[in-house]
């Protein structure tokens, strides 16, 4: 069976080597024990089940939340030559009795489907008719209502599978579980005696900065204009910035679409698929966009604002590099993000546990504010404590931090906040403490006071970011719920009494992030001419790009020049099934490229 598993990875799937933690699951399974598997995304889990599925007999049941995940792991799967096909509410009715028809039969290695089917009759009847191998619930964190995505149809998994004749192995496989979630799922899908593995969190690809431009949107273009045909996703906080921000992409030439709870349902459906299909290199969207995304080639996630915790965070920006090649996950700090969110939660619900938000809102403040290693924290804040203190592939471990010392510009603006009665917001304290000769403050005789012009040297922006940076620092409050009031709390009185000092950090130069590698450089006209090849096939195929080759799979292309088939296989990612459907098409473009770079020379 050892050299079984390896043979079906090799064969199918064109990789050498298992992943962490892959051995052990399908080992596991393919004993017959159940099998819970925490993995970070692109860890490998579909891989998990799919690999036991083919090496036992029968059909495997992949119990899978999304339509559109389910499209994309079949679509992949018959690329590989691999008899799979999905249930779910998007067949019609007569593609449904095709494949009911093909299951009854025995067809099918993978049957996936939606959990809402286990609610009908019809389907019932299917599975009492089939040899099962194994059941897997992909996304398996939807059954705990602690989770994000609860799926109530989750909760009908371990009743179907008591009523089976025969209990087939279980895996459970997800991304995000807390101790809470994890012991749901344990509960709830009934696993007996489970393997249980977690792997880490980090995802060692994704190099994270956060940057605090002067201009957010020259930073993007620039940032957009440079990553030339890479895919990206832009995240903002409402859906006004999304349109926005996609308009000025969209001026300057750039193939952005957008994606917002506001557009309809068929636009929304046809810019996602854009983005998917390559078709627009960058999708601008609010955080309704992700859910259910595979996409495997993504290469950056900028946030255009700050979110509102670590969790939606690290969710967000872990969609860049699925694959496993390097990606970046880039934050725009601006403070005035930290006060957007906190009038979103001052004008939240009753019901909403204010203080919880409030420090889920600091610590998420923090990682933009932090010195320190940014990977760092994001592990500590998910209970990994023991992470190395550098990891010299983030902004902060990569580029020089320099702090300066904003005592005395703080005390000067508190001061003023409270001689003016903690009425006001930033505009009105900006305009005292540069000495504007506005009617208004001279009507409220702001102008006869000590602080009145203090700051005459200071733009109204640094001021501002200054303001903005003790909000996030907790030194100010902010109340009010119309127009927001700025109010000194007691950590200000204790900077104002000079028992403290205060430091703001700046990256000043960076250097090369570690995996800007020039070999990178060396074969981007091979590797675009690949992915040119790669995109018409998979537009003759219907399928997304990713789903023909991975990006890894071109870059090894890359590096290792394959002119023969033999050479071809032993490209990661690269199996007998699509050796033989598309890969003398990749050998024609390598030989071409080859043989005109030999010529120059
Ligand atoms: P997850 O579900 O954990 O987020 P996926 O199953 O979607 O991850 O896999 C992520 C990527 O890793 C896919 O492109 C997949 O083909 C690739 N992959 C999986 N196993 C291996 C392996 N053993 N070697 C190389 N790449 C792998
Ligand atoms: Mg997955």
């Amino acid at each position: 069976m050892q050299n079984k598993t390896l043979q079906i990875l090799q064969e199918y799937f064109g990789y050498s080597d298992f992943k962490m933690g892959q051995k052990g699951i399908i080992d596991e399974v393919l004993k017959g024990r159940d099998v819970l598997g925490i993995m970070p995304t692109g860890a490998g889990k579909s891989l998990c089940f799919q690999i036991p599925a083919l090496a036992l007999e029968g059909t495997a049941i992949v119990i899978s939340p999304l339509i559109s995940l389910m499209k994309d792991q079949v679509d992949t799967l018959n690329e590989m030559g691999i008899q799979a096909a999905f249930i779910n509410s998007s067949l019609s009715l007569k593609e449904f009795r095709d494949i009911t028809a093909k299951a009854q039969n025995g067809d099918y290695k993978l049957l996936y489907i939606a959990p809402e089917r286990l609610e009908t009759e019809s389907f019932w009847e299917l599975l009492s008719q089939l040899s099962i191998s194994i059941i897997a619930v992909d996304e398996a964190h939807c059954i705990s209502e602690w989770g994000h995505d609860f799926r109530p149809s989750y909760t009908k998994i371990a009743y179907m599978i008591a009523k089976l004749h025969k209990r087939p192995a279980v895996v459970a496989l997800t991304a995000t579980a807390t101790i809470q979630v994890k012991e749901d799922i344990i509960r709830l899908l009934k696993l007996q005696n489970p393997y249980v593995l977690v792997t880490g969190f980090d995802r060692e690809n994704l190099y994270f900065e956060v940057q605090k431009p002067t201009s957010k949107s020259d930073f993007l273009l620039g940032y957009i204009k440079k990553a030339g045909m890479n895919s990206g996703i832009v995240y903002c906080s409402t859906r006004k910035t999304v349109e926005s921000v996609c308009k000025k992409l969209n001026e300057q030439g750039i193939k952005a679409t957008r994606y917002h709870a506001g557009l309809t349902d068929g636009e929304r459906i046809a810019n996602q698929e854009a983005f998917i299909f390559d078709k627009a290199q960058v999708i601008v969207a609010t955080n309704a966009f992700g859910m259910g995304i595979d996409k495997s080639n993504i290469r950056y996630v900028i946030h255009y604002n700050m979110p509102k915790t670590m969790e939606n965070y690290y969710q967000e920006a872990g969609r860049a590099g699925r694959d496993g090649e390097k990606a970046e996950c880039i934050l725009l700090y601006s403070a005035a993000d930290i006060i957007t969110n906190k009038l979103f939660i001052e004008n939240g619900g009753m019901l909403v546990d204010k203080s919880n938000e409030y420090k889920k809102l600091q610590e998420m403040a923090d990682y933009c504010n932090v010195d320190n290693c940014l990977r760092k924290y994001i592990l500590s804040y998910f209970g990994e404590d023991d992470s190395p203190e550098l990891c010299d592939n983030c902004g902060n471990c990569v580029g020089n931090v320099e702090s300066t010392d904003i005592t005395i510009e703080a005390q000067k603006i508190l001061s003023c906040m409270k001689r003016t009665g903690e009425r006001f917001g930033s505009g009105v304290i900006t305009d005292v403490l540069r000495g504007s000769s506005s009617e208004k403050l001279r009507s409220m005789d702001f102008d006869k006071l000590p602080t009145y012009g203090i700051m005459k040297e200071y733009s109204k922006e640094t001021i501002k970011e200054i303001i903005a940076y003790l909000i996030a620092e907790g030194l100010i409050d902010i109340k009010g719920d119309k127009y927001p009031i700025l109010a000194l709390n007691m950590k200000a009185y204790s900077l104002l009494k000079g028992e403290n000092s205060l430091y703001i950090k700046r990256i000043i130069a960076k250097q090369q992030p570690k995996h800007k590698k020039s070999e990178y450089k060396i074969n981007n006209d091979l590797f675009e001419k690949l992915r040119e090849i790669r995109k018409v096939i998979a537009d003759e195929n219907r399928v997304p790009p990713f789903i023909i080759f991975s990006d890894t799979t071109l870059k090894d292309m890359c590096s290792k020049l394959p002119t023969t088939g033999d050479a071809m296989l032993a490209v990661s990612g690269v199996g007998k099934f699509k050796l033989e459907k598309y890969g003398d098409r990749f050998i024609d473009v390598i030989n071409k490229y080859v043989s005109s770079n030999t010529d120059e020379t």
